[in-house]
């Protein structure tokens, strides 16, 4: 049985989209439907594919607004690793955690994200509820004590071996950074996900701090760093990469990293740069966009960061024409990456159906004289109808089930965690 959507306008074309197995499997202006088929009337709503979070870390809503308009260094010592210790010790909050931030990404249309936390079995029983798709990792932090590298190393073995990679779910290894993780836990990670076909999601370069420390402790930028440990691969995901040279940008050209931009946490905590998109753009580096975590942007919404991400690139080169709203949304939507075989960007036949359905008569998506233009610049996610994930339907006319379920228990581990 597949379900038939009647009447969707895709690229301004009244459309009907067959989905079967988790794909699209025909798209045409007219599809007959059988007696098997599931209809469902769109009603000329606007289709397009969902949107795909690079790069976050799910359960931080639990700190959403926990520690704002702070120093990096402060912010995370004074705020976040203390309770992040704690979040560690609550496994049932970092459940609800990721849980609610599920519903917020469904909510702002989002049906994928890369996450890398802790606790990773409450954090894929939250995902796989919520029915959207994930790239799940525990975060790797040794802070270059032995003990600690083995430790790390176990987890990762016994986490990959009851992992159940499907077409929802991807394991990655999350070596947090290379300013928290021994040469010889990065090491292990690139030789694991070469052994295992496994994605490896790190934080790079996204501090001035970070890339100085790096030469004076390596002599070399944590690209080059990277580079001579064997970590530069397709597999790599990295995230931020803000502080990077010519030479570093053609070395992640040169290997076929994935990137991830993520300007609103950027700008919060003032990095001091700005994601090289023009330069990235002309080596085919392969982009994708991300939130980072609630605790850093502090929201989950991929249209807001759409948003953001464009009025940035313009606003500090001073050129209008860079990162147009077709691209910035081609990013978002995860067709500029193939990094995850389980989402797709474009809606066609082969390809895994993730989609959303947009209120053509929302405020933001009129007059239509560009409709992605509407999308980035003017709609925000409340225009929002009906989220679809792997085939299955998440939202249908704004509403999600279980919702105030959810809403109850995110808000009992939040006072738990922090009485
Ligand atoms: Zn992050």
């Amino acid at each position: 049985m597949g379900i038939i959507l009647k009447n969707t306008i895709l690229k301004g074309s009244r459309t009907d989209i067959r989905i079967d197995k988790g794909l699209f499997t025909e798209v045409s202006p007219h599809i007959e439907e059988t007696e098997e088929d599931a209809v469902i009337d769109a009603e000329d709503n606007i289709i397009i594919p969902s949107l795909k979070n690079g790069h976050t870390h799910s359960a931080m809503t639990l700190l959403r607004g926990w520690g704002d308009d702070m120093k990096l260094k402060p912010w995370l010592e004074e705020k976040i690793w203390p309770m992040e210790a704690e979040i560690i010790r609550d496994p049932e909050a970092s459940y609800w955690g990721t849980r609610f931030a599920c519903l917020e990404m469904v909510k702002s249309g989002t049906t994928f994200a890369n996450d890398m936390y802790f606790n990773l079995p409450q954090n894929i029983r939250a995902f796989r509820e919520s029915g959207m798709k994930a790239a799940l990792g525990t975060a790797l932090f040794d802070f270059f004590d032995t003990e600690k590298t083995t430790e790390m190393k176990a987890l990762c073995e016994k986490e990959f071996k009851t992992f159940e990679q499907n077409s929802m779910m991807q394991y990655t290894v999350a070596p947090h950074s290379v300013y928290t993780v021994s040469k010889e836990l990065l090491s292990w990670a690139g030789d694991f996900s070469k052994a295992h076909n496994l994605p490896v999601h790190i934080h790079l370069c996204e501090t001035r701090e970070e890339v100085d420390k790096s030469f004076s402790s390596f002599g070399k930028s944590p690209v080059a760093y990277l580079k001579d440990l064997g970590l530069l691969s397709p597999h790599l995901i990295a995230a931020h990469t803000v502080w990077l040279s010519d030479d570093d940008i053609q070395m992640l050209a040169d290997y076929g990293v994935t990137v991830v931009h993520n300007p609103v946490s950027n700008m919060k905590l003032s990095v001091g740069n700005v994601f090289p998109f023009d330069k990235m753009k002309t080596l085919h580096i392969p982009i994708m966009l991300g939130t980072d975590g609630a605790a850093s942007n502090n929201n989950l919404d991929m249209f807001e960061e759409m948003k953001f991400a464009a009025l940035l690139q313009k606003h500090h080169t001073g050129n209008p024409e860079l990162m147009k709203a077709k691209e910035i949304f081609a990013i978002a939507s995860g067709s500029e990456s193939s990094i995850f075989p389980h989402i797709s960007g474009e809606i066609k036949p082969g390809n895994h159906a993730d989609c959303l359905l947009l209120n053509p008569d929302h405020s933001g998506l009129n007059p239509d004289h560009n409709t992605l233009s509407n999308i980035v610049y003017a709609a925000g996610s409340s225009c929002i109808d009906t989220v679809i994930s792997g085939g299955a339907i998440l939202m249908r006319h704004g509403k999600i089930d279980g919702e105030e379920r959810i809403r109850t228990g995110f808000r009992k581990a939040v006072k738990k965690l922090f009485s």
